[in-house]
């Protein structure tokens, strides 16, 4: 078993051949015995099942290790559990849907049990509350049923499919196929322990370098040698800097200057040109410009000054970071790789994001990306930009923040009401059956509804936590300070209880729970976002009027419009580590410079009137969260469509349980039966143009 191990670990780190992309070689014996049981079973149960048999398998077998036991072992695990006629299938269906949904629900409420202490407000955390907080119980799952064998038994009866055949097929599924797709794709690829190490390892480590990418802005010194950021101001890669470009928009020249500032540290973090010496660093001061690096002349953190450079020129060395960004990112990539050859049904990490995790095809997500990007809106949303700041663009208002549309009332006003209203958690949870009402679920499903959600204190700002057995209920953690809740607890609370109540209807209204949920988390984001949208009339106020609207509607256009490109690096990137598996980190800087730059000047250049900016580039996802940011610009894309179909239904909570019980078939099937269309920008793009209109109008009435 140990020499097998090797050579299939061996084998997933050479590179990649025409075995790359298989799974590891089938034990001698296999061919022989499934033939055999071929002719035997279908004698025994009929012609009918052989195809199935068959199938079942050859499933079994691109997972059946010399460890599961020998020919003898096989064979009679395949005439044991093969279900040969429907009524002993059914049965076998009805149980693991039935034991499954036990499992997933004990797991998780031990869970959010185990979390308690570090989610909700109970007093201090110590430390072996942490431990219990980040102890996982499932984790070796699908480890044990593949030991015990009921993974294959799954694998021997029920069909194992690729994205294509449940786009191409799916629709006219029986729900009971669907339910049996998504039993068996629990079971879709066997791991070994050694690998998943591997690649939490490299995650951690990429994580752990990101969390270190700080900037110490007040030692960022321009080219008159003055410093334009206060004293500890300590800003992360690339979040903080990107809200700082946001936050300095209404700040004037000096807001200008910074956010210039900001642009040219980003283009040496993608180009590696910034100082190793400079990062996290409060004891230097540099010009991201001239790239110089002095002792700091000032001092704004804790502890001594460290002693000059040995090399006694008392200077500190810009030389850059050894592209350790590039290193991590590679790390993350190698480890991938070697899961490939676990993952028959999608034997890349491309695959495994786009099939399995996004069930929509990289083919068609770059096509909505790129229908977004060349939009004959976007260049019109850019002039409205200019106008509005007074001066062309820029590469860094692609960060633009400047669709903030004026409420009536002012924070502290809404403070006061919400105060007054929700003094306690408690007397939120009193008022939901009245939200829910309000938001226009019947009495009875308002009722319903509330019972099935727990109100708890949180900790930090509120989360939603679903439950995954009938018998369990959803959580919501909302944030109630000692002067009882403020607006954006509210505001969160809101949004929560939207995920709530999808979280019940996906589950408890669903006609198989192993459909329960929706396809992905922004199916659930957007079914929030359309509750949260709605919290001024909750509170009796009037809601937010056709102008505020429109600036909401172009602030989300131009946030898709800059995520999007930055998408398309990243799925760039990763097909240039897959068609270079021996590049080394200086090889992959320089694709990812080229990658970013080619993007920007095909759809930014014409609209920014400058070419060649890396900023597309700097996003720490890249790094740290392998193929997560196309999640965004389709969020964006989703969340317009799903809000649009409720707003032409006009009831927003029959529509809401409609959509909710549809589960978790591929996004395409669930939006074809939830709005008529499949995935797509055009309810985005819709949107943008009647907003566009909207300013325009109310432009010519002023
Ligand atoms: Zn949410």
């Amino acid at each position: 078993m140990k020499t097998l191990m090797a050579s299939v670990l061996l084998l997933a780190l050479q590179p990649p051949t025409a075995s790359f992309s298989q799974a590891p070689p089938q034990l001698p014996w296999i061919r022989g015995s499934m033939a055999k049981l071929e002719a035997e079973l279908s004698a025994k149960h009929g012609e009918g099942q052989r195809e199935r048999l068959r199938r079942g398998m050859k499933q079994v077998a691109n997972f059946w290790r010399a460890s599961d036991g020998d020919a003898t072992v096989f064979e009679d695990f395949v005439r044991t559990k093969f279900a040969g006629d429907q009524a002993t299938l059914d049965v076998m269906f009805d149980r693991f849907e039935r034991n499954l949904e036990q499992l997933d629900g004990h797991m998780q409420e031990i869970g959010r049990e185990f979390r308690n202490q570090s989610d909700l407000d109970l007093g201090p955390i110590l430390p072996f509350d942490e431990m219990f907080a980040a102890y996982d119980p499932s984790s070796h799952v699908i480890d044990d049923f593949f030991q015990n064998k009921l993974a294959f038994t799954v694998l021997l009866n029920f069909p194992l499919t690729t994205l294509e055949k449940k786009l191409a097929e799916g629709e006219s599924w029986s729900r009971r196929q669907w339910a049996e797709v998504r039993l068996a794709q629990r079971f879709s690829k066997r791991i070994p322990a050694e690998v998943n190490l591997a690649i939490a390892q490299a995650a951690a480590e990429a994580e752990r370098y990101i969390s270190e990418c700080n900037i110490w802005m007040h030692h960022l010194i321009d080219t008159k040698g003055d410093r334009l950021f206060p004293p500890k101001l300590r800003l992360l890669s690339h979040w903080n800097l990107r809200d700082e470009i946001k936050a300095n928009y209404s700040e004037g020249p000096v807001g200008l200057a910074k956010q210039r500032m900001i642009q040219q540290v980003m283009e040496r973090i993608v180009d590696q040109t910034i100082p190793a010496v400079v990062v996290n660093n409060p004891h230097v001061d540099w010009n991201p410009y001239t790239n110089e690096v002095k002792p700091a002349a000032a001092q704004d953190s804790e502890g001594a000054m460290p002693g000059r450079g040995p090399t006694g020129t008392g200077l500190p060395s810009n030389s850059p970071e050894p592209n350790t960004r590039y290193a991590k990112l590679l790390g993350t990539f190698r480890a991938a790789r070697k899961a490939d050859p676990f993952s028959p049904t999608a034997p890349t990490m491309i695959a495994r994001r786009f099939d399995e995790n996004r069930e929509i095809p990289e083919t068609r997500v770059r096509a909505m990306l790129e229908q977004t990007l060349s939009s004959t809106l976007a260049p019109q949303v850019a002039k409205l930009i200019e106008t509005r700041l007074g001066r062309p663009l820029e590469p860094f208002d692609i960060w633009y923040d400047g669709f903030r549309p004026r409420g009536v009332y002012n924070e502290a006003q809404l403070d006061e009401i919400v105060a007054k209203k929700y003094p306690t958690a408690e007397a939120y949870k009193k008022d939901i059956p009245n939200l829910l009402t309000q938001l226009g679920f019947s009495k009875e499903r308002a009722e319903y509804l509330a019972n099935n959600i727990v109100v708890d204190p949180a900790r930090g700002s509120g989360h939603a936590l679903g439950a995954s057995m009938r018998s369990a209920k959803a959580h919501l953690r909302t944030r109630v300070g000692k002067g009882g809740m403020d607006y954006k607890g509210f505001n969160i609370a809101v949004h929560e209880m939207g995920h709530n109540v999808e979280q019940t209807f996906s589950l408890n209204n669903i006609d198989h729970t192993l459909l329960q949920g929706v396809p992905n988390t922004a199916f659930t984001e957007a079914l929030a976002f359309v509750f949260q949208g709605h919290d001024l009339e909750l509170l009796g106020l009037s809601k937010p009027d056709a102008m505020s609207r429109a600036l909401k509607t172009l602030n989300d256009f131009w946030g898709t419009y800059e995520i999007a490109g930055v998408a398309l690096v990243d799925m760039e990137v990763w097909h240039w580590m897959y068609d270079h598996p021996n590049g080394t980190p200086a090889k992959l800087k320089d694709a990812t410079e080229r990658i970013s730059k080619e993007i920007w000047n095909k759809y930014y250049a014409p609209i920014f009137k400058k070419r060649d900016i890396m900023l597309l580039g700097v996003y720490s996802h890249m790094i740290s969260y392998s193929l997560y940011l196309p999640d965004y610009p389709i969020g964006h894309m989703i969340a317009f469509q799903i809000e649009k179909q409720i707003e032409k239904a006009g009831n927003l909570g029959a529509e809401l349980e409609r959509m909710a019980t549809i589960g978790s078939v591929v996004p395409d099937i669930w939006m074809k039966r939830a709005t008529g269309a499949g995935v797509g920008p055009e309810a985005l793009l819709t949107a943008t143009r009647e907003a566009l209109a909207e300013v325009d109008r109310t432009a010519k009435e002023r």
